[in-house]
């Protein structure tokens, strides 16, 4: 009998750690491992098991000859209870060797296999304190593994076990950065909605946009953005704005989930409750995602993505969907803030406009039995009377004039008239507005010259740059501590007809410039307060020259000087 002698020398066992280690794929790990490791033993095969949590997974066995079969069968740890040099090996962390494994003991799969198996060794894959896998090597012949393997194998089972495990951390570590890679594309993906969507000024173009984007995050074959109202949604809007306006009942389970901020997913037969006749509209969808759309902790509305194939939603998507539900929230949040505005602003100027005709209707009443009294249609007045009743008339007037003034921001602001535009020949409207200015600059010995200018048409509403340059004129007499210079003049200028009023009066502080067009500014100096006025007049120009799709602005004003004011109205085409 031959001295027992090492089965393999260390410099091929190093060959065999340097080569087993030299990959990072599990599978081609545990490939070179079983390879290597069957010949480095000879053995007849062997099988490389992971030991994960409380199970065992039978990954691969490799014979002798060649072949290399993946398995992949799970167990439960329990199954060694019935092998106890498997449960040794994995116990002592230490490769033990005997007879045969228990045949009867081992999954039916195995028995054909086990029955061959005349010597076993199993060595645990270790690391660190604990046992990763196992090794089983298998001999057909009577030659049992000896002391003198268990050198080769201990290191053998330590090598694997750090390949093994070094391999599968890389793995891990891979699909981690792809997961991360994966997550910061949906982030990019949802800043580019929130970019692509802020740029849409219409509130239903942004909703679909931002459906569209939803959908394709989470693979949707169709989305809806709905509102929610008690214990139903109402549709507000749809990739092809259909169905918008509908109010759908939701299930108890789905109002439940998204109420607490949660999306909930259904199967095709767990969703009930279309309304009828619009069954159909659902019939195409198998799976169904719900998400809420929840700002400061209140959910105002839903997001719903059906798909037609009935396979789940991914987590990750549907954790990346909340990006988009965040910018729907905020979005139907902000268009009902609007349109809650709006209506305010629009009760608001229809009262005023109520309230300012009530008030003119008695005034004009006043005015002219006050005018017929001072024209002797009542007899001769005493001096003293004639004095005050031509006071109140003036104050009249001027209560008059400011409810004109009112009712016309007040039909402005309300959109309440639709510019009626028409061409217009710029010099004409000045003509007209010199004409009706002429008693006014009379009293005040004023100079209004008309500069030549050419035959410029503007496409705008006559009465509405009537009033504008009412306005104008009305300030460029008023604003003025002597017999004032007027010029106007109209011409083309930069596609646009531009009509231009400068004045040599009082001139406008620049403190007081950037306010002057606001509701009820006044200037601040002592001239302007000693006159009457609203602060109205500039208000009102400017709204209504921008409702015309036009502008009006101070060009440029100096204190003592005069000021220059220039409306700009659209051409009609030539
Ligand atoms: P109001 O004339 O009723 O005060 P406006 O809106 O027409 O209201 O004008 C606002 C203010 O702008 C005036 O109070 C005045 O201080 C200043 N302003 C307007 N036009 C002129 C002008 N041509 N010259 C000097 N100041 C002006």
């Amino acid at each position: 009998m031959l001295a027992e002698e090492p089965s393999q020398d260390l410099g091929e066992l190093i060959q065999i750690a340097l080569d087993v280690a030299g990959s990072l794929d599990p599978r081609e790990v545990i490939a070179r491992i079983l390879e290597r490791g069957t010949h480095a033993v000879q053995a007849d095969r062997a099988t490389l098991s992971s030991l994960v949590d409380d199970h065992v997974v039978i990954e691969a066995t490799y014979g002798r000859a060649g072949e290399l079969t993946w398995v992949g069968q799970r167990y439960s740890l329990d199954y060694f209870a019935g092998q106890p040099l498997v449960q040794k090996a994995i116990d002592t962390l230490q490769p033990t060797f005997g007879g045969r494994l228990a045949a009867d003991k081992a999954a039916p799969e195995f028995r054909q296999a086990l029955a061959n198996v005349r010597h076993v060794a199993v060595v645990p894959l270790v690391h660190g304190t604990r046992a990763v896998g196992m090794l089983v090597f298998s001999r057909y012949e009577d030659r049992p593994f000896t002391a003198a393997d268990l050198a080769a194998l201990t290191l053998l089972g330590t090598i694997s076990g750090l390949a093994l495990r070094n391999a599968r951390l890389f793995e891990e570590g891979k699909a981690a950065r792809e997961r991360a890679d994966e997550a910061a594309a949906r982030l990019r993906a949802a800043a580019e909605a929130a970019e692509d969507v802020a740029s849409q000024v219409q509130l239903d173009a942004v909703l679909r946009r931002l459906l569209q984007r939803a959908g394709e995050s989470v693979d949707a074959d169709g989305t809806s953005l709905a509102r929610l109202e008690g214990a139903e949604m109402v549709i507000e809007s749809t990739p092809t704005g259909e169905l918008v306006g509908t109010r759908w009942p939701l299930m108890p389970k789905v109002l439940a989930g998204v109420s607490r901020g949660h999306p909930v997913e259904l199967t095709a037969g767990e969703y009930t409750g279309a309304p009828e006749g619009l069954e159909s509209v659902v019939q195409p969808y198998r799976r169904f995602l719900v998400a809420p759309l929840a700002v400061g902790g209140e959910t105002i509305g839903l997001l719903a993505m059906g798909r037609k194939t009935d396979e789940p939603f991914d987590p990750a998507a549907v954790q990346s969907l909340q990006q988009f539900s965040t910018l729907g929230a905020l979005l139907l949040r902000n268009a009902r803030l609007i349109a809650q505005a709006q209506v305010a602003e629009q009760a608001k100027s229809e009262f005023m406009s109520i309230a300012v005709h009530e008030l003119r209707a008695p005034l004009t009443v006043a005015s002219g039995y006050l005018g017929m009294a001072l024209e002797g249609a009542f007899g001769d007045l005493p001096p003293a009377l004639k004095d005050v009743l031509a006071t109140a008339l003036r104050k009249a007037e001027e209560a008059k004039l400011l409810a004109d003034e009112l009712l016309a921001v007040a039909r402005m602001e309300g959109k309440v008239l639709t510019p009626n535009t028409e061409p217009i020949l710029a010099m004409g409207a000045l003509q007209d507005a010199v004409a009706r200015a002429r008693p006014r600059a009379a009293l005040v010995k004023a100079t209004i010259t008309i500069e030549p200018g050419d035959d410029s048409t503007a496409l705008a509403d006559r009465a509405m740059v009537a009033t504008i340059l009412d306005n104008l004129l009305n300030n460029a007499l008023t604003y003025t501590d002597h017999a004032p210079t007027i010029r106007i003049s109209a011409r083309r200028d930069a596609g646009q007809v531009a009509i231009t009023v400068t004045d040599d009066g009082i001139g406008i502080a620049p403190a007081d410039q950037p306010r002057i067009f606001e509701r009820f500014a006044r200037g601040t100096d002592r001239i302007t307060r000693e006159k009457p006025g609203s602060g109205l007049g500039l208000y009102l120009s400017r709204g209504l020259a921008e409702q015309m799709s036009g502008s009006l602005k101070l060009e440029a004003s100096q204190p003592g000087e005069g000021s220059t004011f220039v409306l700009r109205l659209p051409p009609a085409a030539s």
